[in-house]
């Protein structure tokens, strides 16, 4: 197979270019990716003279540049996006862009180039917040910010290119992610980042909100999967169900490198914050037969130790 994946220089589209390496040698990887702020190539150092490993920067909403890498390709993964809800708060425009109109210039190319299958990596967040229960792939998308509302934008579109024009969509939308190259905006690394710095961490509101974690590795096997068995035109969740609130996850780092809670301040709460991210995901792993293969605790430790490591 010859994929594109776009995004590959960012968190989990470069641990899924590492595992898809390991996994296919035969497989031929394009990695297609702008280098905004979030993306670094030194998160794909280990594998960027694979033979099977080709990286061209540029940006998906540029046709040519989209058309160049499309046309020697049978699949396209959607990894790229603007991702930090925060910025999107601040300042909406380039989510649009990206996340929307970048979408729309991958799916023009993947049908143009007859692709076996375009893949859509969206969120759970595009369901918005649940304060008990869980949502299934039924339940009506409710996204509470620009970040969340572009992602559901998105995947709207990909579905009504897959009704009217027959371009063969699959859709992810996994929980919160932790592992290692993860730009240190998000809680996990930019938390260590500033404790390593000798700074406090800044928990917002009072901790409570709650996200459900999920190992990269793990999300990368569910793409896996989804990629050679997903059925055309299906959405599936991925979630191990492991649900921690904001505060407990700052105690774990905090236990884990060794550093008392009065590193801990509490600031004034991020505007329209989701208070619960909950999905099922029976569907996938009934349907496809997957399964979480890394336990939190040891996953979760393990990767904080990754980076007080790897920030030095
Ligand atoms: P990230 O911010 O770490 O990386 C995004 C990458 O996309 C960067 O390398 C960036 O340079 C690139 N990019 C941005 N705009 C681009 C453009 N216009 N053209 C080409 N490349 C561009 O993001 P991430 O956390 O790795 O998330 C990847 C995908 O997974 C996103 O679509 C996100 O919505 C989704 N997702 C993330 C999580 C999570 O916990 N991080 C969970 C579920 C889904």
């Amino acid at each position: 197979m010859r994929i594109l994946v776009t995004g590959g220089a960012g968190f989990i589209g470069s641990n899924f270019i590492r595992y898809m390496l390991g996994r296919y040698p035969d497989y031929q990887i394009i990695n297609l990716d702008k280098l905004t702020y979030a993306g670094n190539l030194d998160n794909c150092k280990d594998y960027e003279s694979n033979p099977n490993y080709t990286f061209v920067q540029g940006d998906i909403a540029d046709e040519k540049v989209v058309d160049e890498s499309a046309q020697k390709v049978d699949v396209i993964i959607n990894f790229a996006a603007e991702t930090h809800v925060d910025r999107s708060n601040n300042e909406s425009a380039p989510f649009l862009q990206t996340n929307i109109i970048g979408v729309k210039t991958l799916m023009e190319a993947a049908l143009k180039h007859n692709h076996e299958r375009f893949f859509q990596i969206s969120t759970d967040e595009v369901y918005g917040d649940i304060m008990e229960g869980h949502f299934s792939e039924e339940s009506v998308l409710k996204p509470s910010n620009p970040y969340s509302a572009s992602k559901a934008a998105a995947e709207m579109l990909a579905m009504a290119y897959h009704r009217t024009h027959k371009l063969p969509v699959v859709i992810s939308r996994c929980s919160n992610n932790y592992g290692p190259y993860q730009y240190p905006e998000k809680i996990v690394p930019f938390f260590i980042k500033k404790l390593m710095n000798g700074e406090k961490v800044p928990v917002y509101g009072d901790g409570a909100n709650v996200r459900d974690w999920l190992h990269v590795d793990d999300h990368s096997r569910a793409i896996d999967l989804i990629l050679h068995k997903g059925k055309i035109g299906e959405v599936y969740n991925i979630s191990a169900n492991e649900e921690h609130s904001n505060l407990d996850i700052t105690k774990r780092i905090l236990n884990i490198l060794g550093y008392l809670e009065d590193r801990i301040e509490f600031v004034k709460d991020r505007p329209g914050h989701d208070v619960r991210y909950a999905i099922d995901a029976s569907k996938i792993r009934n349907e496809l037969g997957w399964e979480p293969s890394v336990k939190f605790e040891m996953g979760f430790e393990e990767v904080v130790n990754w980076y007080k490591n790897n920030f030095i």
